[in-house]
């Protein structure tokens, strides 16, 4: 059989090579010049850039599965987070992965005492529930499942609104308190990492075997999509006229590519964000963690400095600090990385160290991602569109079958494969 597939995201990759390693003739089509999709680095001066701040969660069941860790050399955060507030940094961690911080986090005001230890409660309810259990039930927005819970307001804004509000691109707290509850299992089962090659990797090493049988096309936009005379999807259209043909089509597009190429209805709305980079010859703080702005009005939502988690993002002597903005606002390269400056001074007010350092960091590049992941409002999941697309030689390998992950293309990627691997 030969599956033609359109996109290669982690989701169309994932799905290609499960069909390839069974024997199967696959041609994936991406409109861009390189795998990964949302999921890509680039090489700058020796600097590596993420086209957007992401990293990978050593707990995801599929990056389990389809991911060489080893290989990837991956660098681990320090689980927890500093939040910056009012002029201050507090520690906040889990105690039971980062000892050398309990005190400074058993001290920390920004959250009460009772948010602390329901911190832990939760995290040990959901290491010991299967994914299954996690997301039964009724769903809700985060913030009233956390209020239900009995979290203050307090921990709900100083530490999961910028916290989530980076993991979702999206700091209202109004969508799924399922994808939140997951998300937060997946935090506190395993390790959040970046390797050390630059999040790129990822992909590039599910494409290794892809690329060895050539069976991907790069720049290469699929523009329509083809049906033989029984209305059966054999086939993908190019710019510039070439027609792909094979047996069955997996789209593996974002969602709103998606409804276009099939005139299908696809999840709708989505959150964007841009990443800035600075860099400088000293660094700005200390330690593993990320840095959350608690402050009201933020612009920079959180921060890492990324050579403290991986010194081989940078050239010898250099350190690479990455900050996330949320929302695109229409503003010049320029206006940008000042007005990042301008909120770095006040996440970094009244600490000596730092504001000595900060006037060494310059302006390395800007992301702009207006696609950052699809919304996803509390009830969404169930009513995602199914592998299967219902129309004969169609079926879906991406991110909006599941949720909005890498975990989530990667198990769409699977089930698409099994789908037509069962015939
Ligand atoms: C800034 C940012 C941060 C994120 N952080 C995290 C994180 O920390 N952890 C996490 O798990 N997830 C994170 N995500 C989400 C995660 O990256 C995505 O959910 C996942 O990569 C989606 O994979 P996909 O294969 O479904 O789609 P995509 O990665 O979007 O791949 C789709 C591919 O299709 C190609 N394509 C589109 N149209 C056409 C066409 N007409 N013809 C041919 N090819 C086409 C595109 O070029 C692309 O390569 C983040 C996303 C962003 C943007």
């Amino acid at each position: 059989m030969k599956i033609v597939i359109v996109g290669a995201g982690l989701g169309g990759l994932v799905c290609g090579r499960i069909l390839q390693r069974a024997g199967h003739t696959v041609e994936i089509l991406e409109a861009s010049d390189g795998v990964g999709g949302r999921v890509r680095s680039d090489r700058v001066n020796g600097f590596t850039l993420e086209r957007g701040f992401q990293v990978l969660f050593t707990a995801y069941p599929a990056a389990r599965r389809q991911l060489d860790f080893d290989q990837l050399d991956l660098q681990t955060f320090d689980p927890g987070a500093v939040i910056s507030k009012d002029g201050q940094r507090y520690t906040l961690s889990d105690p039971l992965r980062d000892p050398a911080s309990v005190i400074s986090s058993a001290l920390a005001p920004v959250v009460t005492l009772r948010d602390k230890v329901k911190t832990g409660l939760l995290a040990a309810s959901l290491i010991r529930k299967s994914i299954g259990e996690t997301i039964a039930g009724p769903d809700t927005t985060i913030e009233e499942y956390l209020k239900q819970e009995g979290f203050s307001e307090k921990y709900i804004n100083n530490f999961v609104r910028p916290f989530f509000g980076g993991v979702y691109l999206d700091n209202s707290l109004k969508n799924s308190a399922k994808a939140f509850k997951f998300d937060f299992k997946m935090l506190s089962q395993g390790r959040t990492t970046l390797p050390a090659a630059g999040i790129s990797r990822i992909p590039a090493q599910i494409a290794t075997e892809l690329f060895t049988r050539n069976a991907i096309r790069l720049n290469s936009k699929v523009t329509g999509l083809v049906k033989d005379k029984s209305g059966r999807y054999t086939g993908a259209k190019l710019e510039g006229g070439e027609t792909v043909m094979g047996d069955v089509v997996v789209v593996s597009t974002p969602a709103p590519e998606a409804a276009r190429l099939t005139g299908l209805d696809m999840p709708k709305g989505q959150t964007s964000t841009i990443n800035l980079y600075y860099s400088g010859s000293a660094p700005l703080y200390s330690g593993k963690k990320i840095v959350l702005n608690a402050n009201p009005d933020p612009f920079v939502n959180n921060l890492v400095l990324v050579t403290n988690i991986s010194p081989q993002h940078a050239p010898a002597g250099q350190h690479l600090l990455s900050c996330t903005v949320l929302g695109v606002p229409d503003e010049s390269d320029e206006t940008l990385y000042r007005k990042g400056l301008d909120d770095l001074k006040g996440i970094f007010k009244g600490d000596a160290k730092a504001e000595a350092a900060l006037p060494g960091y310059k302006p390395l590049a800007v992301y702009r991602i207006p696609y950052g992941q699809f919304a996803q409002p509390p009830g969404i999941h169930p009513t995602l569109p199914d592998n299967c697309s219902g129309l004969p030689g169609l079926f879906f390998a991406s991110e909006f079958t599941e949720a909005s992950s890498q975990n989530a293309a990667m198990v769409s990627g699977e089930k698409a494969a099994r789908l037509i691997l069962k015939g």
